[in-house]
């Protein structure tokens, strides 16, 4: 008898997604004449950038030729990207990170998905409550939790981002053995302090624990003085494996192209309690169940380090941060409190009541569509996210509608 996983039994069904579809469908049915304007959206709206689509274009007209033509690549990508993202996205910020210490993947969502297999399925793990829910139902796959009970899996440790620490979880009063960390952060836009990131990577090497940092949003940090990498910390080499995409600092949410980073020193360590390093695993994994990302998609990628795509990127940045104080700002105006938009694409809301109700008004009174905060866990209840991702145009008219419709 072939029996399944009953750990995928445990797993909530999410009905974020479909019940906002459902929500929104059954509004435009009653008011076919209103414009509805999506502000949910976890998804880039612009276009790739111009320097990008040159690229791929030549990638792709290479593999037309016999000199050009380019079968199964490195696993762990090609070393005219790995060394590009070397230079500027770690050394230029003093981050000493080398080519061989990046693994080139199709995204950041199968990176910190698939990592965890690394680790023993006892291990304790701590997630932050808002959450980007792939930390959690893949650690609830591998058999890392006990039952959902009262809105949360047994076993797991929550580190709860709230007002009252400005969305910066405490570090944990137990000990834990793998902890997710998120900043820019998906879904409040709060940021880490330089001294705060110092803390954790202290707790990581006192506790013996890893830090799994995802980083997806670095693109959209403008204050110079927040860290943009993890590995500008001293000390974190050896307790800290990064996570960046391409998906929204160059729109490659569907061109799919990201990496992990994971220094040479980086360890774990076994039942016995010696020391193991983490590179030659994930070396293993990634290029055992991993065989690449395509030529003209890397090619599409190094050229977002290229000075045109640099500004090509930069512009379409600037654009959703534009669209983002809109958003901030037009909220505070109301006498909400709302933070996040100046260094992320997502502003987090206080909705003053609870977040599905909330949804209902700004749907039927605005025709705007947010995204309720429970949706991202128990700290998220009576919040919402807005995001940035969208036109300007269609910003503005969302924050002249919503304003109407609450004052
Ligand atoms: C969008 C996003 C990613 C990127 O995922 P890809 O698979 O690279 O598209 C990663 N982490 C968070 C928190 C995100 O919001």
């Amino acid at each position: 008898m072939l029996t399944i996983n009953e750990h995928y039994l445990k797993l909530q069904a999410s009905y974020l997604f479909s019940d906002i579809a459902r929500r929104v469908a059954a509004f435009q049915a009653a008011h076919p004449d209103v414009e509805i304007i999506r502000m949910g959206i976890g998804d880039v709206t612009n276009p790739l950038p111009q320097a990008c689509i040159q690229a791929m274009h030549r990638g792709v007209d290479e593999m037309g030729t016999v000199a050009g033509f380019r079968g199964y690549g490195p696993e762990q990508g090609y070393g005219f990207l790995r060394e590009a993202i070397a230079k500027h996205d770690f050394q230029a910020h003093g981050a000493a990170i080398q080519a061989d210490e990046i693994f080139v993947s199709d995204g950041a969502k199968c990176d910190t998905g698939n990592i965890q297999e690394l680790f023993a399925t006892d291990v304790k793990v701590a997630v932050p409550d808002p959450v980007y829910p792939v930390y959690l139902d893949t650690n609830v796959m591998a058999g890392r939790t006990g039952q959902f009970r009262d809105g949360r899996y047994e076993g797991i440790v929550y580190l709860d981002s709230t007002r009252a620490n400005n969305y910066v979880p405490a570090l944990p009063e137990e000990q834990v053995d793998l902890i997710y960390l998120c900043f820019p952060n998906n879904p409040t836009g709060s940021t880490i302090t330089r001294e705060q990131l110092q803390t954790w990577v202290e707790f990581a090497r006192e506790n013996r624990a890893l830090i799994l940092f995802d980083a997806a949003y670095e693109a959209y940090i403008r204050d110079p003085e927040l860290p943009r990498s993890i590995y500008e910390i001293e000390g974190a080499r050896e307790v800290a494996i990064e996570f960046r995409s391409y998906s929204k600092s160059a729109g490659f949410t569907g061109t799919r192209c990201a990496f992990t980073v994971v220094p040479k020193e980086c360890r774990a360590f076994d039942s016995q309690g010696n020391r193991q390093l983490i590179h030659p695993l994930w070396n293993r994994r990634h290029s055992t169940k991993f065989n690449g990302v395509s030529y003209p998609v890397q090619r599409a990628a190094e050229a977002t380090y290229s000075p045109e795509g640099r500004e090509q990127c930069k512009a379409l940045i600037d654009g959703y941060m534009a669209n983002a104080r809109i958003i901030r700002q037009g909220m505070a105006a109301l006498g909400f409190h709302a933070v996040g938009g100046d260094n992320a694409p997502y502003v987090w809301i206080e909705a003053k009541e609870d977040s599905w109700d909330f949804f209902d008004l700004l749907l039927s009174r605005a025709g705007v569509v947010c995204t309720p905060g429970a949706g991202f866990g128990k700290c998220g209840q009576g919040y919402i996210r807005l995001s940035a991702f969208n036109s300007e145009a269609n910003v503005i008219t969302a924050m002249t509608r919503i304003k109407e419709a609450l004052s």
